[in-house]
């Protein structure tokens, strides 16, 4: 089989753009990008993240300089507070152009995402905001983009050592969310990185804590899959979750959230989070990905996948768990935990080391019977949720989830270091109706009702405040358009050059034959 010069995949990228950047495809292709060799008059480490769309084209440095290179800068801002407060979002969903939407972390966000040397498309496509493509599996609620709504997921902090502060006009990066648990876990701060560490890797979240308790805390990190930053606030605040508001009393909420790694799916952004790295570093590329290397098509994002996640991660990647279990003596109980989680490798405890030892040879997908019955939880807020079959798999998972954390935290005693504890059933919320629908919202008050009943657990071993909390999610959300349909895969496939486009998005030029 015959490569590609560099020449030729020069060439033929710029054949990708010039036909993704389009007019008549702007309805639906918010941006396109990719990583540009730089011919070294920048000090940007020889890469430079490029972004274009129908109305121009810019390069990025990681200094923060957008040249323009033709007509408009396709990335009018990369504000991580953009579309705040709350209101702002509200009245204005969807952005119907790039102009009007924000990018933050732009170039550091896709030089990550193009560092990987077998596994990085060659172009990734962004849809826009409003595109519905349920025919590619889009659905009503979408996610996966580099803006800012999207990529915007809920971090909070709360409990044992964090300054109480409630919500604060803040942000951080997801990436900073595994050296976060950590450092509260014991980990020393030289041994929160690997020998080779990255400016783009995270950092502990230290500005939050208040600095008094030298006793190590127990650490919780929770996660509700794709639960929408804005809305999830605004329901604590109108007193509808309470159990969050029992965690933003105690601890600091950041009104900007966490900024998710692009694309903002959810694979991605569990590695990351519990990795503290981006996609280029942990190897996780996307929910769907393929390998040049083995020829391989990866789906990390399934229920039949997740249990085999430790095989598509890295050499640099250190999980949390190792780095906790590193610094904790072994005792007979778990010190480190992981609760329906895909990423959980070096975890004592883990769901998916259950789903692995059980010998499914499809994973947690041949192991629904097993599940408790989505009818008779007393968390679900309506029933009538339960005919969307994700909600009602995620409501079986969740209701599961929340047992498993009941049994590791049975006495203080046993209690692990660090236990994560991942909840999916917000992000069928979100799908089915996009953010602020009924069911979107009923996927916070069931989940809300699930971490209540949790801290009433704890309450009832008198151990809550020895614990330390840290909520946050993998992406936000964007409601789509019904009206706002179409595929870029004809123009792509016009060319008549062979590529792979996979997600969609991933653009993989493929060598002729
Ligand atoms: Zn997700």
């Amino acid at each position: 089989m015959s490569t590609l010069s560099t020449a030729q995949v020069s060439a033929r990228r710029e054949s990708v753009v010039a036909a993704l950047t389009s007019p008549d495809l702007a309805a639906i292709v918010d941006l396109v990008v990719w990583v540009e060799v730089d011919d070294g008059r920048s000090s940007d480490g020889g890469r430079a993240a490029m972004a274009a769309s129908h109305i121009g084209r810019v390069r990025l440095h990681q200094d923060g300089r957008h040249e323009v290179l033709e007509g408009l800068d396709p990335i009018a801002s990369e504000d991580p507070m953009a579309f705040l407060p709350y209101d702002l979002e509200c009245a204005s969903p969807g952005p119907l152009t790039s102009s009007d939407n924000s990018y933050p972390y732009a170039a550091s966000r896709i030089l990550s995402l193009f560092a990987d040397p077998t596994r990085s498309p060659d172009v990734a496509v962004m849809h826009t905001p409003r595109h519905f493509f349920p025919e590619e599996g889009g659905h009503t609620g979408e996610h996966g983009s580099l803006d800012v709504i999207q990529s915007r997921a809920p971090l909070l902090l709360s409990g044992k050592g964090v300054a109480s502060r409630g919500i604060v006009d803040a942000h951080a990066r997801l990436v900073d969310v595994g050296p976060t648990l950590a450092a509260l876990a014991g980990v020393p701060d030289d041994a929160l990185h690997d020998a080779v560490g990255d400016p783009l890797d995270g950092a502990a979240l230290t500005a939050y804590l208040d600095g008094k308790s030298s006793a190590k805390p127990k650490v919780i990190g929770i996660l509700w899959d794709g639960a929408h930053c804005g809305d999830m606030l605004h329901l604590a605040e109108t007193g509808e979750l309470p159990g969050i508001a029992r965690l933003i009393d105690n601890g600091v909420a950041l009104r900007g959230g966490g900024v998710a790694q692009f694309p903002s799916v959810t694979l991605t952004n569990h590695t990351s989070i519990l990795t503290g790295m981006g996609p280029g570093r942990h190897g996780v590329l996307g929910n769907v990905f393929y390998d040049r290397a083995t020829g391989e098509r990866v789906v990390s994002n399934n229920a039949s996948t997740w249990h085999r996640s430790a095989e598509w991660l890295r050499p640099a990647v250190r999980t949390v768990f190792e780095m906790v279990n590193s610094v904790v003596p072994q005792v007979d109980s778990p010190r480190t935990a992981c609760v329906n989680e895909a990423v959980d490798r070096g975890a004592d405890y883990s769901t998916m080391a259950r789903i692995r030892d059980s010998g499914s040879t499809s994973g947690a997908a041949g192991l629904d019977d097993q599940l408790p019955d989505a009818h008779t939880s007393v968390h679900l807020h309506d029933t009538t949720h339960l005919d969307d079959s994700y909600y009602s798999w995620g409501t079986q998972v969740d209701d599961l989830g929340l047992e498993q954390m009941r049994e590791l935290w049975a006495s203080p005693e046993s209690a692990p270091t660090l236990t994560w504890w991942s909840c999916v059933v917000s992000d069928a919320g979100h799908h089915a109706g996009g953010p602020r629908s009924d069911i979107a919202r009923d996927s916070l008050r069931d989940s809300d009702s699930r971490l209540v009943s949790f801290l009433e657990h704890l309450d009832g071993l008198g151990i809550t405040d020895q614990v330390t909390f840290l909520l946050t999610a993998d992406h936000g959300f964007e409601g789509s358009d019904a009206a706002v349909i179409g595929s870029w895969g004809p123009a792509l496939e016009a060319l008549g050059f062979p590529l792979r486009d996979e997600g969609p998005g991933f653009i993989y030029l493929l060598p002729d034959d």
